[in-house]
Protein backbone atom coordinates (compact mmCIF):
# COMPACT_ATOMS: atom_id res chain seq x y z
CA UNK A 1 0.00 0.00 0.00
CA UNK A 2 1.37 3.24 -1.08
CA UNK A 3 2.53 5.81 2.16
CA UNK A 4 -0.63 7.70 2.53
CA UNK A 5 -0.49 10.87 4.70
CA UNK A 6 -2.49 10.98 8.02
CA UNK A 7 -5.29 13.21 6.65
CA UNK A 8 -5.42 10.86 3.71
CA UNK A 9 -5.27 7.36 6.27
CA UNK A 10 -8.49 9.14 7.71
CA UNK A 11 -10.43 9.78 4.96
CA UNK A 12 -9.73 6.14 3.39
CA UNK A 13 -10.69 4.81 7.16
CA UNK A 14 -13.82 6.74 6.94
CA UNK A 15 -14.62 6.16 2.90
CA UNK A 16 -14.69 2.19 4.22
CA UNK A 17 -16.97 2.37 7.21
CA UNK A 18 -18.97 4.77 5.08
CA UNK A 19 -19.42 1.78 2.27
CA UNK A 20 -20.10 -0.45 4.77
CA UNK A 21 -22.95 0.56 5.26
CA UNK A 22 -23.93 1.38 2.17
CA UNK A 23 -23.94 -2.17 1.17
CA UNK A 24 -26.59 -4.82 1.88
CA UNK A 25 -24.51 -5.78 5.30
CA UNK A 26 -26.41 -2.77 7.25
CA UNK A 27 -29.56 -4.83 7.67
CA UNK A 28 -32.05 -4.47 10.34
CA UNK A 29 -33.17 -8.26 9.23
CA UNK A 30 -36.83 -7.42 9.42
CA UNK A 31 -39.48 -10.59 8.63
CA UNK A 32 -40.31 -8.22 5.92
CA UNK A 33 -37.22 -7.83 3.83
CA UNK A 34 -33.81 -5.34 3.76
CA UNK A 35 -34.19 -2.42 5.71
CA UNK A 36 -31.10 -0.66 6.88
CA UNK A 37 -30.14 -0.82 10.96
CA UNK A 38 -28.59 2.46 10.87
CA UNK A 39 -27.96 5.72 9.31
CA UNK A 40 -24.62 6.65 7.75
CA UNK A 41 -21.61 6.54 10.16
CA UNK A 42 -19.83 9.52 11.93
CA UNK A 43 -16.09 8.87 12.51
CA UNK A 44 -13.35 10.45 14.54
CA UNK A 45 -9.82 8.85 15.78
CA UNK A 46 -7.88 9.39 19.06
CA UNK A 47 -4.38 9.35 19.64
CA UNK A 48 -3.02 5.91 21.29
CA UNK A 49 -1.10 7.82 23.77
CA UNK A 50 -3.75 10.23 24.88
CA UNK A 51 -3.70 10.82 28.19
CA UNK A 52 -7.35 10.23 28.58
CA UNK A 53 -6.98 6.80 28.77
CA UNK A 54 -5.31 6.73 31.76
CA UNK A 55 -7.73 9.05 33.34
CA UNK A 56 -10.40 6.08 32.23
CA UNK A 57 -8.35 3.25 34.64
CA UNK A 58 -9.21 6.18 37.64
CA UNK A 59 -12.61 7.49 36.29
CA UNK A 60 -13.97 3.85 35.17
CA UNK A 61 -11.58 1.37 36.37
CA UNK A 62 -7.80 -0.02 36.69
CA UNK A 63 -9.43 -2.79 34.24
CA UNK A 64 -10.40 -0.31 31.73
CA UNK A 65 -8.42 -1.01 28.97
CA UNK A 66 -5.46 1.44 27.33
CA UNK A 67 -5.72 0.90 23.46
CA UNK A 68 -1.95 -0.30 23.72
CA UNK A 69 -3.25 -2.85 25.85
CA UNK A 70 -6.20 -3.84 23.96
CA UNK A 71 -3.67 -4.29 20.85
CA UNK A 72 -0.85 -6.24 22.92
CA UNK A 73 -3.42 -8.74 23.69
CA UNK A 74 -4.37 -9.02 19.85
CA UNK A 75 -0.88 -9.12 19.22
CA UNK A 76 1.01 -10.55 22.43
CA UNK A 77 4.62 -10.26 20.60
CA UNK A 78 4.41 -6.79 20.22
CA UNK A 79 3.98 -6.41 24.10
CA UNK A 80 7.89 -6.12 24.41
CA UNK A 81 8.49 -2.88 23.54
CA UNK A 82 9.08 -2.77 19.96
CA UNK A 83 5.68 -0.17 20.03
CA UNK A 84 5.09 2.68 21.38
CA UNK A 85 1.37 3.62 22.42
CA UNK A 86 2.30 6.87 19.85
CA UNK A 87 1.86 4.61 17.00
CA UNK A 88 -1.64 3.70 17.90
CA UNK A 89 -5.03 5.48 17.04
CA UNK A 90 -8.51 4.56 18.15
CA UNK A 91 -11.15 4.62 14.86
CA UNK A 92 -14.49 5.06 16.90
CA UNK A 93 -17.72 5.57 14.84
CA UNK A 94 -21.13 6.46 15.44
CA UNK A 95 -24.39 4.41 13.89
CA UNK A 96 -27.11 6.91 14.10
CA UNK A 97 -30.50 4.99 14.80
CA UNK A 98 -32.59 4.96 11.32
CA UNK A 99 -35.84 8.16 11.41
CA UNK A 100 -38.01 4.69 10.89
CA UNK A 101 -36.65 3.55 14.33
CA UNK A 102 -36.38 6.78 15.80
CA UNK A 103 -40.47 7.01 14.89
CA UNK A 104 -42.05 3.92 16.27
CA UNK A 105 -39.79 3.72 19.41
CA UNK A 106 -40.89 7.01 20.67
CA UNK A 107 -44.02 6.39 20.71
CA UNK A 108 -43.26 3.38 23.44
CA UNK A 109 -43.64 4.56 26.70
CA UNK A 110 -42.75 0.64 28.40
CA UNK A 111 -41.65 -1.08 26.60
CA UNK A 112 -38.89 -1.50 22.71
CA UNK A 113 -40.11 -0.79 19.67
CA UNK A 114 -39.94 -3.93 17.19
CA UNK A 115 -37.21 -1.75 15.03
CA UNK A 116 -35.60 -1.14 18.27
CA UNK A 117 -35.04 -4.36 19.77
CA UNK A 118 -33.70 -5.47 16.20
CA UNK A 119 -31.50 -2.80 16.04
CA UNK A 120 -30.10 -3.83 19.55
CA UNK A 121 -29.63 -7.06 19.20
CA UNK A 122 -29.30 -7.75 14.95
CA UNK A 123 -27.99 -4.74 14.52
CA UNK A 124 -25.07 -4.88 16.44
CA UNK A 125 -24.30 -8.38 16.03
CA UNK A 126 -24.24 -8.52 12.08
CA UNK A 127 -24.06 -4.12 11.62
CA UNK A 128 -21.71 -3.21 14.21
CA UNK A 129 -19.82 -6.29 14.65
CA UNK A 130 -19.77 -6.61 10.83
CA UNK A 131 -17.87 -3.14 10.44
CA UNK A 132 -15.66 -4.22 12.98
CA UNK A 133 -14.75 -7.46 11.43
CA UNK A 134 -14.98 -5.51 7.98
CA UNK A 135 -12.48 -2.45 8.75
CA UNK A 136 -10.34 -5.31 10.65
CA UNK A 137 -10.19 -7.51 7.09
CA UNK A 138 -9.18 -4.47 4.82
CA UNK A 139 -6.64 -3.66 7.04
CA UNK A 140 -4.94 -6.64 7.56
CA UNK A 141 -5.39 -7.27 3.67
CA UNK A 142 -2.99 -3.93 3.31
CA UNK A 143 -0.97 -5.57 6.34
CA UNK A 144 -1.65 -3.06 8.63
CA UNK A 145 -1.94 -4.46 12.04
CA UNK A 146 -5.33 -3.98 13.69
CA UNK A 147 -7.69 -4.99 16.78
CA UNK A 148 -10.89 -4.60 17.71
CA UNK A 149 -11.34 -4.32 21.51
CA UNK A 150 -15.16 -5.51 21.80
CA UNK A 151 -13.66 -8.83 19.42
CA UNK A 152 -11.44 -10.28 22.28
CA UNK A 153 -12.22 -13.17 24.20
CA UNK A 154 -10.44 -11.29 26.77
CA UNK A 155 -13.36 -8.36 26.53
CA UNK A 156 -15.53 -8.53 29.75
CA UNK A 157 -17.83 -7.03 32.44
CA UNK A 158 -16.59 -6.28 35.87
CA UNK A 159 -18.12 -4.95 38.92
CA UNK A 160 -17.02 -0.98 39.28
CA UNK A 161 -16.79 0.86 42.78
CA UNK A 162 -18.53 4.07 40.65
CA UNK A 163 -20.60 2.78 38.14
CA UNK A 164 -21.50 -0.90 39.68
CA UNK A 165 -20.90 -2.40 36.48
CA UNK A 166 -18.10 -1.55 33.46
CA UNK A 167 -16.36 -3.42 31.36
CA UNK A 168 -12.73 -3.28 30.27
CA UNK A 169 -13.26 -1.56 27.11
CA UNK A 170 -16.22 1.25 26.92
CA UNK A 171 -16.96 1.99 23.16
CA UNK A 172 -18.56 5.17 24.31
CA UNK A 173 -15.73 5.80 26.30
CA UNK A 174 -13.45 5.42 22.99
CA UNK A 175 -16.05 8.03 20.81
CA UNK A 176 -15.39 10.14 23.73
CA UNK A 177 -11.90 10.26 23.08
CA UNK A 178 -12.01 10.74 19.52
CA UNK A 179 -14.23 13.84 19.91
CA UNK A 180 -17.88 12.48 18.53
CA UNK A 181 -19.70 13.38 21.77
CA UNK A 182 -19.92 14.06 25.63
CA UNK A 183 -21.86 12.15 28.34
CA UNK A 184 -25.58 12.69 29.45
CA UNK A 185 -27.27 12.18 32.97
CA UNK A 186 -28.69 8.88 31.62
CA UNK A 187 -24.87 8.11 30.63
CA UNK A 188 -26.05 8.16 26.96
CA UNK A 189 -23.65 9.57 24.50
CA UNK A 190 -24.44 12.74 23.03
CA UNK A 191 -22.97 12.84 19.63
CA UNK A 192 -23.66 15.56 16.84
CA UNK A 193 -26.56 13.05 15.26
CA UNK A 194 -27.61 12.65 18.77
CA UNK A 195 -27.99 9.92 21.08
CA UNK A 196 -30.19 7.11 19.66
CA UNK A 197 -27.44 5.55 18.27
CA UNK A 198 -24.28 2.42 18.45
CA UNK A 199 -20.98 2.58 18.86
CA UNK A 200 -17.64 1.00 17.90
CA UNK A 201 -14.13 1.31 17.53
CA UNK A 202 -10.82 -0.12 16.08
CA UNK A 203 -7.31 0.02 17.32
CA UNK A 204 -4.81 0.89 14.05
CA UNK A 205 -1.28 0.71 13.99
CA UNK A 206 -0.93 3.78 11.42
CA UNK A 207 -0.58 7.27 11.59
CA UNK A 208 -4.12 8.81 11.09
CA UNK A 209 -4.97 12.53 11.72
CA UNK A 210 -6.50 12.76 15.12
CA UNK A 211 -9.51 14.99 16.10
CA UNK A 212 -9.41 17.86 18.29
CA UNK A 213 -11.78 17.23 20.47
CA UNK A 214 -14.62 20.00 20.62
CA UNK A 215 -15.80 20.29 24.15
CA UNK A 216 -14.05 21.02 27.43
CA UNK A 217 -15.70 18.26 29.27
CA UNK A 218 -17.07 15.31 29.41
CA UNK A 219 -21.12 16.63 29.70
CA UNK A 220 -20.95 19.26 27.71
CA UNK A 221 -23.38 18.42 25.36
CA UNK A 222 -26.07 17.60 28.11
CA UNK A 223 -28.44 20.49 29.08
CA UNK A 224 -28.66 19.28 32.86
CA UNK A 225 -25.68 19.64 33.20
CA UNK A 226 -24.46 22.76 31.38
CA UNK A 227 -27.59 24.97 32.14
CA UNK A 228 -29.57 22.76 35.25
CA UNK A 229 -32.44 22.21 32.54
CA UNK A 230 -34.12 19.40 30.77
CA UNK A 231 -33.96 16.36 32.95
CA UNK A 232 -36.69 14.89 29.89
CA UNK A 233 -34.92 11.80 29.70
CA UNK A 234 -35.98 11.46 33.97
CA UNK A 235 -39.81 11.42 32.44
CA UNK A 236 -38.71 9.01 29.64
CA UNK A 237 -37.71 6.21 32.38
CA UNK A 238 -40.31 3.23 33.00
CA UNK A 239 -38.23 2.15 35.19
CA UNK A 240 -37.10 4.74 37.39
CA UNK A 241 -34.10 4.26 36.97
CA UNK A 242 -33.14 8.34 36.00
CA UNK A 243 -32.98 10.89 38.25
CA UNK A 244 -31.24 14.05 38.85
CA UNK A 245 -28.55 12.14 40.75
CA UNK A 246 -27.80 9.73 37.15
CA UNK A 247 -28.24 6.67 36.49
CA UNK A 248 -29.00 3.59 38.47
CA UNK A 249 -27.45 0.91 36.72
CA UNK A 250 -29.12 -1.93 38.84
CA UNK A 251 -32.56 -0.94 37.90
CA UNK A 252 -32.00 -0.19 34.40
CA UNK A 253 -30.27 -3.72 34.13
CA UNK A 254 -33.00 -5.49 36.26
CA UNK A 255 -35.77 -3.80 34.04
CA UNK A 256 -33.97 -4.63 30.63
CA UNK A 257 -33.22 -8.32 32.02
CA UNK A 258 -36.60 -9.15 34.06
CA UNK A 259 -38.85 -6.97 31.97
CA UNK A 260 -38.14 -6.33 28.60
CA UNK A 261 -35.94 -9.80 27.93
CA UNK A 262 -39.14 -12.05 28.35
CA UNK A 263 -41.63 -9.15 27.00
CA UNK A 264 -39.46 -9.35 22.89
CA UNK A 265 -39.30 -13.23 23.53
CA UNK A 266 -42.76 -13.43 23.67
CA UNK A 267 -43.83 -10.64 21.32
CA UNK A 268 -41.26 -11.47 18.44
CA UNK A 269 -39.38 -14.85 19.17
CA UNK A 270 -35.99 -13.95 19.30
CA UNK A 271 -33.63 -13.54 22.20
CA UNK A 272 -33.37 -10.39 22.95
CA UNK A 273 -33.61 -6.91 25.09
CA UNK A 274 -33.31 -3.55 24.87
CA UNK A 275 -35.01 -0.78 26.36
CA UNK A 276 -33.09 2.51 25.39
CA UNK A 277 -37.04 4.69 25.78
CA UNK A 278 -33.98 7.70 27.29
CA UNK A 279 -32.92 7.91 23.83
CA UNK A 280 -35.87 9.25 21.87
CA UNK A 281 -38.62 11.80 22.70
CA UNK A 282 -35.75 13.82 24.26
CA UNK A 283 -34.05 16.92 23.21
CA UNK A 284 -30.64 15.21 22.28
CA UNK A 285 -32.10 12.36 20.46
CA UNK A 286 -30.75 13.67 17.19
CA UNK A 287 -28.14 16.03 17.66
CA UNK A 288 -26.73 18.45 19.70
CA UNK A 289 -29.76 19.60 22.07
CA UNK A 290 -29.91 23.74 22.22
CA UNK A 291 -30.74 25.74 25.07
CA UNK A 292 -33.34 28.45 24.72
CA UNK A 293 -32.84 31.75 25.96
CA UNK A 294 -35.70 33.67 27.24
CA UNK A 295 -36.19 37.53 27.31
CA UNK A 296 -37.09 38.91 30.22
CA UNK A 297 -40.77 38.81 29.23
CA UNK A 298 -40.44 34.80 28.51
CA UNK A 299 -40.17 35.41 24.67
CA UNK A 300 -37.58 33.44 23.19
CA UNK A 301 -34.71 35.54 22.07
CA UNK A 302 -32.40 32.58 20.23
CA UNK A 303 -30.98 29.60 20.66
CA UNK A 304 -27.69 28.63 21.25
CA UNK A 305 -25.46 25.77 22.47
CA UNK A 306 -24.77 25.63 26.14
CA UNK A 307 -21.46 25.60 26.65
CA UNK A 308 -18.87 27.65 24.43
S1 LIG B 1 -32.67 14.42 27.86
FE1 LIG B 1 -31.83 16.36 28.65
S2 LIG B 1 -31.01 15.85 30.70
FE2 LIG B 1 -31.32 13.90 29.60
S3 LIG B 1 -29.33 13.49 28.64
FE3 LIG B 1 -30.54 14.61 27.12
S4 LIG B 1 -30.01 16.77 27.39
FE4 LIG B 1 -29.31 15.67 29.23
S1 LIG C 1 -32.39 2.14 29.13
FE1 LIG C 1 -34.57 2.12 29.82
S2 LIG C 1 -34.49 1.44 31.97
FE2 LIG C 1 -32.41 2.08 31.39
S3 LIG C 1 -32.27 4.22 32.00
FE3 LIG C 1 -32.89 4.23 29.83
S4 LIG C 1 -35.13 4.28 29.88
FE4 LIG C 1 -34.45 3.69 31.94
Amino acid sequence: MPQLSPKAAAAWLAELAASFMKSPENDLHMPEGHEPAFGLPLVGFAAGDDPLWDAYKEHVGPFHWTPMEAFALRYPQEKGGEISSSELVVMSWILPQTEATRRDHVKEKEMPAHRWARARIFGEEFVNNGLRKYILSALEAKGIQAAAPMLLKEWTRMPSEKYVIASTWSERHAAHAAGLGTFGLCDGLITPVGKAMRTGSVIVRLPVAINKRPYANHREYCLYFSSGSCGVCIQRCPAGALSFKGHDKIACRDYLQNITAPYVTSTWHFKGYGCGLCQVGVPCEKGIPKAKIRSRRGQEVRTARCCP
